[in-house]
């Protein structure tokens, strides 16, 4: 029995970007994937943000609570990947951001101002992976298209 909520894929490749100085982080990495023909990845990054919103999805109300913060912080970490959303690259990404006393706090990164920003990107090459809503949860999940015997071996 196949697990339909999970899909193999093969490393394609594996870059290194700099994220541009005063770009929207999400925006950027969107625009990597649009330029290169990614429709599946994975990607982590580190540096520092100018300022930004996170958000907090609210299970009952099924709504984003979203936070500003317009002050300078430390990108920790951020974690994320890249699927398809209406044939178009979709990038999701989570972030841990701490300020200038080491304090920390994270969310969904709704968008980042690059001050800094290294990314870390593994292109995958396998099945289409888009996302569809989901009646549960109220958000868009990812289903995995059919695996394609070429990428079995
Ligand atoms: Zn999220």
């Amino acid at each position: 029995m196949v697990n339909m909520d999970a899909s193999t894929f093969e490393l394609k490749k594996f870059v290194i970007a700099r994220a541009e100085h005063g770009k929207d982080l999400i925006q950027f990495v969107k625009r990597l994937a649009e330029e290169r023909d990614i429709e599946a990845g994975t990607f982590t990054a580190v540096g520092a943000l100018k300022r930004a919103t996170i958000g907090f999805y609210n299970q009952d109300s099924h709504e984003y609570q979203e936070m500003e913060i317009n002050a300078p912080r430390e990108m920790v970490s951020c974690i994320g990947n890249i699927s398809l959303k209406d044939g178009e690259p979709f990038v999701h990404a989570h972030v841990v951001l701490a300020d200038d006393s080491g304090r920390a706090m994270g969310g969904h990164l709704v968008e980042g101002t690059v001050f800094a920003g290294e990314i870390q990107l593994k292109i995958l090459e396998g099945p289409k992976v888009e996302r569809k809503h989901d009646e549960k949860t109220d958000l868009s999940l990812w289903k995995f298209g059919e695996n394609d015997e070429s990428h079995n071996q």
